[in-house]
């Protein structure tokens, strides 16, 4: 009996020293003082970045005549630099116009003053990477769309890492260019694809998405011109023959109708894919 007592006064004292050690650990956690020195090291080193591109190919699409302001709303991971290469302005003309620092956390969907921009460019990024041995054409299959909306939308249909394709070509809706190509974060990251699982593609082939449902439109012209840029940029760098271009709906197993009915995929092949 004594013992059965001993034992139970035991078990209460462990529960309450445990229970005393959660409410010290839950005190400890809640008056912590915020920390105002300068950054630890560990934080004042950015973790490990993006790989750095082998080689960025530009090429002008438009001279906009007289140096004029215009606006950019910043895309999923794109950088200051780029940006002043697509309008041909300095880094530091940006930074100045909009009050910005070089340490400054860029916002998605922020917009940037664009002093004096006086042309359009494409900028693309090529990396060394043995892993790119096919390019799969895609629609978005909506009307409107950018790299922001669409990295949305991938991201709440469970897209393991939002936006799925590597490349975005716009058309001309919600603030982009017509013919616009965005970078997407898997092209930067040197990623995976999210766009065509038949035929193991999203390992081996760089998705192209361009923004219309081409069920009911056709692309405009500027997004066939800029597909046609792109398409031999890439080919060229990967060394990508043209039976390895691909409609999604062309790779054996792929169950959809993209990139849509009136997608000019015979016309690309007797121009662009020759
Ligand atoms: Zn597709």
């Amino acid at each position: 009996m004594i013992y059965f007592r001993l034992n139970v006064l035991r078990r209460i004292s462990l529960l309450l020293l445990l229970i005393a050690a959660l409410i010290s650990g839950c005190e400890q956690a809640v008056v912590a003082p915020p920390y105002q020195g300068p950054p630890p090291a560990a934080y004042s080193q950015p973790p490990a970045g993006p790989p750095q591109p082998a080689q960025v190919v530009e090429q002008s699409v438009g001279y906009l005549g007289n140096p004029r302001t215009v606006y950019h709303e910043i895309g999923p991971m794109e950088t200051i630099w780029r940006i002043s290469r697509m309008y041909g302005v300095t880094t530091e003309s940006i930074y100045s116009a909009n009050r910005l620092t070089p340490s400054d956390h860029l916002l998605i969907g922020q917009k940037l003053i664009i002093p004096n921009a006086r042309m359009i460019r494409h900028v693309i990024n090529l990396y060394r990477n043995p892993q790119w041995k096919y390019i799969i054409l895609h629609h978005t299959a909506t009307g409107k769309g950018n790299a922001r909306t669409i990295n949305v939308s991938h991201g709440a249909r469970g897209f393991w890492n939002g936006l799925g394709y590597h490349f975005l070509i716009d058309n001309g809706t919600l603030g982009k260019g017509d013919g616009q190509i965005e970078m997407s974060p898997r092209w930067i990251r040197q990623q995976c694809g999210a766009h065509c699982k038949a035929g193991g593609m999203n390992e081996k082939a760089i998705g192209i998405a361009l923004v219309g449902n081409f069920n009911y439109e056709k692309p405009t012209p500027n997004q066939m011109q800029s597909l046609a840029f792109l398409l031999s940029v890439l080919r060229n760098y990967y060394s990508i023959p043209p039976a390895h271009t691909l409609g999604h709906r062309e790779v054996p197993g792929a169950k959809t109708e993209c990139p849509g009915k009136l997608f000019p995929m015979s016309q690309l092949r007797q121009t662009a894919l020759r």
